[in-house]
Formats: structure tokens, C-alpha cells, sequence
């Protein structure tokens, strides 16, 4: 019975018409894709991009060296080296983040105790040299200093939460 199923199912090609059936029902469907880059999908104020060090409003830096991050990220990704400084507060002389390391779980700054160390939206960015994977301080700083107030925005959309 199976047998002769199978047959008239192959000779009337009624599979191929059951998902000719389901293209032609999504045909008339809105559509769900959009022009990238052009049009952009919402996103989290708790999107995990690329990383940035924060400063205070009076330019201090936030990050205290307690190597906390570091000592969390479950990829090894994070790099502390820390001193004293001229102040006689402890600072990173060394925070390097390895992005081919990296997996984006947000672990390093939930771990920060000043939120010194962020994850931000920003997720459309390249390599094109070796050895540009590594996000220094200097450029994670830079990260911080040129969208604070788009950080500041989100981690205060996301604080009822934390
Ligand atoms: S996001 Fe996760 S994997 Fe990436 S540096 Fe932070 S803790 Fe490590
Ligand atoms: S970024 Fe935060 S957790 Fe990491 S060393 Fe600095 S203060 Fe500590």
C-alpha cells in the first residue's frame, strides 16, 4: 500500500507542488528582509559589540587595574598589566583585548566594578592588517572617549535591569 502511495505521490510531483504551494502563499506575505546597510534592524541597549574603556565626566579613567575582567573572560582575551601611577593610584599600563579571541559574552563588564571596561553597539568594523585584532587602551580609550554619550544612554536604559 506504502508502495503504490509513493507512486502516485512521485508520478503527480505533489511534493513539488505542496512547496511551490508555500512559495507562492509567502509571495503575497509583507516581506521580513531589509537593505542592509541602508535600513538597520532595532537593536538592544544591551547589544554586545566592540569594547570600549570609559572615562569620568572629568576625563579620569575609570578602569582601577583589579584585573577583575581579566581574571573572568572565559577566552583569555583580556591582557592587564598594571603600576602605580603618579597619584599613587594603581592603572593600567597594558589592557589589550584580543577581538579573534574574544566571543562577546559581556562577562568583562559585568565584572567591572566602575564600569570602566563596556560592550557597545558598534559591530561594523574590519581588520585589513595583522596585529589590528588587538584593541590596545589607547584605542579602547579612544572608543570611549568618541561615543560616551551613546554608552551613557545605554547602560542607563539597561540600569532597572542590572
Ligand atoms: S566579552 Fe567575554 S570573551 Fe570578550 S573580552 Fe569580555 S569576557 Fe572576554
Ligand atoms: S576594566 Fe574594570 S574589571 Fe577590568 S581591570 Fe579595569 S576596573 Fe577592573
Amino acid at each position: 500500500m506504502q508502495g503504490i502511495r509513493n507512486f502516485i505521490k512521485t508520478y503527480l510531483l505533489l511534493d513539488m507542488f505542496q512547496g511551490l504551494w508555500v512559495t507562492l502563499k509567502n509571495m503575497f506575505r509583507p516581506k521580513i528582509t531589509i537593505n542592509y546597510p541602508e535600513e538597520k534592524t532595532p537593536q538592544s541597549a544591551r547589544f554586545r559589540g566592540l569594547h570600549a574603556l570609559r572615562r569620568y565626566p572629568n576625563g579620569e579613567e575609570r578602569c582601577i587595574a583589579c584585573k577583575l575582567c581579566e581574571a573572568v573572560c572565559p577566552a583569555l582575551a583580556i591582557t592587564i598589566e598594571s603600576d602605580v601611577s603618579n597619584d599613587g593610584t594603581r592603572r593600567t599600563t597594558r589592557y589589550d583585548i584580543d577581538l579573534f579571541k574574544c566571543i562577546y559574552c559581556g562577562f568583562c563588564e559585568e565584572a567591572c566594578p566602575v564600569d570602566a571596561i563596556v560592550e557597545t553597539r558598534l559591530h561594523e568594523y574590519h581588520m585589513e592588517e595583522r596585529g589590528e585584532n588587538i584593541m590596545s587602551k589607547d584605542k579602547l580609550l579612544a572608543i570611549g572617549d568618541r561615543y560616551e554619550a551613546m554608552i551613557a544612554q545605554d547602560r542607563a536604559a539597561d540600569a532597572p535591569y542590572r
